[in-house]
């Protein structure tokens, strides 16, 4: 390694994982460069609110350049990066190299299909931020198709919905859906026989939320089919087709829509050369770095980490303890100290049932249902957005809706 008197750290990534770390670091004796092909953090827990049309995409992210503005030692570069060449110590984008003595990979993950036949080109995703806006613009195009549709057996394909895990990203956008549907289009389609819609929640276990406590899963199950969501356990996908999706049984349901929730894996480019386990995230050490590469950390999803013999979830609250641990290791090896184990603190886990409802597990040990934990899950997710004008735009949608059954962002935007 190049000893430099300001060592340059580099992170890809400026997620709840790579934003941290340069937070982290600001102001600390290091020259830090944050990379991130787009030039916004999204706050993903709620995403799926842009899909079901209840936030804008601006108000659940913020641009980087804007968040690092006074941390005179942090500077950002819009660029995809493509590999790293680990002896050179250089990040990889086209033509654009960048230089590195320490180096925070943290590229989050992406949707995982099991080899499932199709999924990958018909399902819709909802990892990204352009996934969200297109899953909306062809929900509200399904309904605006299906008001003129003759043919009834056509119709009920269009208005099939189709979610497919019933993780907390599936339990909480098949709730948004269903409150979308019954209230805010079915005003805007008064022809529409909302017989002909249904919301499928296929789960291929035989439990809702496989993470949480049992009266949690119960919980969450009773509460979506009292909305109308078709909730299957049970329920494994053997193949995907552009109108319609084969299940393991036999059966098979029309529909045009067909939303993957049901897995994820590491997002990296060959696993950046690097060893990776089956979900694709890349092994590190307890101490977060490489094992034989002292000066590569890996954070996030894109960590396989392990705490207490167990490997830690892929949640925001792991991110970003991660990053403040590596940022604090990257400082100890600059002043000639050695990097230290990652102590995990578990927060909980929550999700929200549509209006008045939600489940949460506080650190592991505190189980809540109902108006309470729907309290503390709208909160908790207030507070950790980023940017006062968020939180405020954000709040004032929720009351919108919640006082007057609408949605104000309905457009379709191609
Ligand atoms: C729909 C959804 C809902 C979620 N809900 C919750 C929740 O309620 N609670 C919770 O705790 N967690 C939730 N999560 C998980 C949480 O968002 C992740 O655990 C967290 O974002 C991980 O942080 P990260 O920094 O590893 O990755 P990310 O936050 O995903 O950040 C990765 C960054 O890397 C960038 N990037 C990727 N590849 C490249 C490249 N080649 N070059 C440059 N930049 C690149 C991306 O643009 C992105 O900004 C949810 C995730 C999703 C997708």
């Amino acid at each position: 390694m190049v000893e430099r008197s300001v060592p340059r750290v580099a992170i890809v990534g400026a997620g709840f994982g790579g934003l941290w770390v340069a937070k982290a670091l600001a102001g600390k004796p290091v020259e830090v460069t944050l990379i991130d092909k787009n030039n916004y953090h999204t706050f993903f827990p709620l995403l799926y609110q842009v899909a079901a049309a209840e936030v804008d995409p601006g108000d659940i992210a913020h641009p980087v350049r804007n968040i690092l503005r006074g941390m005179k030692n942090v500077r950002f570069n819009l660029a995809e990066i493509q590999a790293v060449d680990y002896d050179a110590q250089l990040l990889e984008a086209g033509d654009l190299k960048i230089p590195y003595d320490y180096l925070v990979l943290a590229t989050g993950s992406t949707s995982a299909y099991f080899g499932v036949p199709g999924a990958q080109e018909f399902a819709f995703s909802l990892r990204t931020m352009q996934e969200a806006i297109s899953l909306r613009n062809h929900i509200l195009c399904r309904f605006e198709t299906a008001s003129f549709e003759q043919d009834p057996e056509v119709r009920r394909r269009m208005l099939t919905f189709a979610i497919v895990g019933g993780g907390p990203t599936g339990v909480e956008f098949a709730g948004a859906l269903e409150e979308l549907i019954r209230g805010p289009l079915a005003k805007d389609f008064p022809g529409l026989d909302l017989s002909e819609v249904s919301v499928l929640l296929l789960e291929g276990t035989d439990h809702l939320l496989l993470n949480l406590p049992e009266r949690l899963s119960a919980f969450t199950l009773r509460r979506l089919q009292k909305m109308g969501v078709e909730v299957r356990l049970g329920a494994m996908v053997a193949e995907v087709l552009p109108d319609a999706v084969r299940m393991k049984a036999g059966e098979v349901i029309p529909t045009e829509t067909i939303v993957w929730t049901a897995g994820v894996k590491g997002n990296a480019v060959d696993g950046w050369g690097l060893p990776v386990n089956r979900a694709q995230q890349i092994e590190v050490m307890d101490t977060l770095q490489v094992a034989g590469r002292p000066n590569v950390y890996v954070i996030g999803d894109l960590a396989a980490a392990q705490y207490d013999g167990k490997l830690l979830p892929m949640l925001a609250p792991v991110a970003t303890q991660q990053a403040e641990a590596a940022a604090e290791n990257i400082l100890r090896q600059v002043q000639g100290s050695e990097p230290q184990p990652f102590e995990y603190t578990d927060l909980g886990t929550m999700a929200v049932i549509g209006r008045n409802a939600a489940v949460a597990n506080l650190f592991g040990r505190w189980s809540f249902t109902g108006f309470v934990a729907w309290a503390m899950w709208l909160g908790v997710h207030l507070f950790r957005l980023i940017g006062f004008r968020n939180r405020l735009v954000v709040l004032t949608n929720w009351a919108w809706d919640y006082l007057f059954f609408e949605r104000v962002v309905r457009l379709i935007l191609p």
